[in-house]
């Protein structure tokens, strides 16, 4: 459901990507993600590189986008989930599918608890993958308190 007519709201999305060409992969998400009806893109990241936890799996590739959009929360995360099929679907070079991940992270200011969707995304603080490219574009929204508490995770910008 659109709220077409209405004010735009302030939103941030997290990308991870982490087979194939997971810059690539990012860099066309930010694209279509900003050419969806009802979204603008206002401003995005740099891409960061982030050691995985387990030795043996691929590296991480995130990144964060500030949109402006028209779109309610639960049809701007039915647009991320879309983009996110549709990435899923292309599997150019390899037998393995290439997977991206657009999580919601803060809608305005909306606090929302529903089974489908939690806002502001309940795991975001803890995530250097997540906080570090957030404070790149918004930094009046992570302190440094928020930075110290991820400190020990290495993420590397690209
Ligand atoms: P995490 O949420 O810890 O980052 P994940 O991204 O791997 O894990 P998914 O499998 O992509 O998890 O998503 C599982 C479900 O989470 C989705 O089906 C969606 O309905 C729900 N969800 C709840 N809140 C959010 C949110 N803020 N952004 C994206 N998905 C959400
Ligand atoms: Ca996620
Ligand atoms: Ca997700």
């Amino acid at each position: 459901m659109s709220n077409a007519g209405r004010a735009e709201v302030t939103a941030y999305v997290a990308l991870g990507a982490n087979l194939g060409d997971a810059a690539r992969t990012l860099r066309d998400a930010l694209q279509t993600l900003g050419g969806t009806p009802g979204i603008r893109m206002t401003r995005a990241s740099g891409l960061y590189r982030t050691a995985p936890v387990d030795s043996s799996g691929p590296d991480y590739l995130n990144a964060v986008a500030e949109v402006a959009t028209t779109l309610s929360a639960p049809a701007l995360l039915a647009a991320l989930q879309g983009i996110e099929n549709a990435a899923g679907r292309e599997r150019p070079y390899r037998n393995a599918p290439r997977t991206l991940d657009l999580d919601l992270l803060l809608y305005g200011g909306a606090r929302i608890d529903s089974p489908d969707l939690t806002v502001p995304h309940p795991r975001m603080w803890q995530r250097a993958f997540v906080l570090v490219p957030l404070a790149e574009i918004a930094p009046g929204l992570v302190t440094g308190h928020h930075l110290s508490a991820v400190a020990d995770q290495a993420i590397e910008r690209l």
